[in-house]
């Protein structure tokens, strides 16, 4: 995985390496259970290099909690590793860019659940849905060459923190995750 995490870092498949200042490659348990993928970095995980430390992060943290796991339990990461500037969305060229670094994180992991974390990480894998149908519901894919694997589509943690309902949509969706790997590992 370091040497993994090494080629993320000094990529520059695209133009966001030139424009962001810390590239965010990912971090957690690489034996991990279950991955968790993301956008994009905002700005505070382009200051420090890590997924997830900003206000999403904190309440990301907390939804962990409310299953009783911490972050060094899972593996976090995103569709892109480099910050958009402004936040924006990851253009499809972008999202291109990072594909291989996140296959080869997968296929590194081999994570018995990947928890998508908002429409943009949805849509990477699962086509043609849109979150607030999909969120709460598992779903089995195919990725190319690596076999089939487990998606969790869930709300946002940036989206679900200012909004009550998507708040306990949220927790509501974490809630089933213990559920389906109980279920995974009965199968
Ligand atoms: N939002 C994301 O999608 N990823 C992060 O790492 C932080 C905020």
């Amino acid at each position: 995985m370091d040497i993994l995490i090494n080629k993320i870092i000094s990529c520059s498949n695209c133009g966001l390496r030139a424009t962001c200042a810390k590239p965010v490659p990912g971090e957690g348990d690489c034996n991990a259970d279950i991955m968790f993928i993301g956008e994009g970095p905002g700005k505070k995980e382009d200051e420090q290099g890590r997924p997830f430390v900003g206000q999403a992060g904190k309440f990301l943290n907390e939804l962990l909690a409310s299953i009783d796991l911490k972050r060094e339990n899972v593996y976090i990461t995103n569709v892109v590793k480099c910050r958009p500037p402004q936040n924006r969305d990851p253009l499809p060229k972008e999202v291109e860019a990072c594909r291989e670094w996140l296959n080869e994180q997968i296929r590194n992991i081999k994570p018995k659940l990947i928890i998508l974390l908002g429409r943009h990480a949805m849509n990477r894998f699962i086509s043609g849905l849109q979150i607030s149908s999909a969120h709460g519901r598992a779903f089995r894919r195919n990725l190319e060459g690596l076999g089939e694997f487990v998606f969790f589509p869930v709300y946002h943690p940036a989206a679900a923190l200012y909004n009550p309902k998507l708040r306990e949509s949220a927790f509501k969706d974490f809630k089933k995750i213990p559920k389906i790997i109980e279920l995974i590992n009965n199968s």
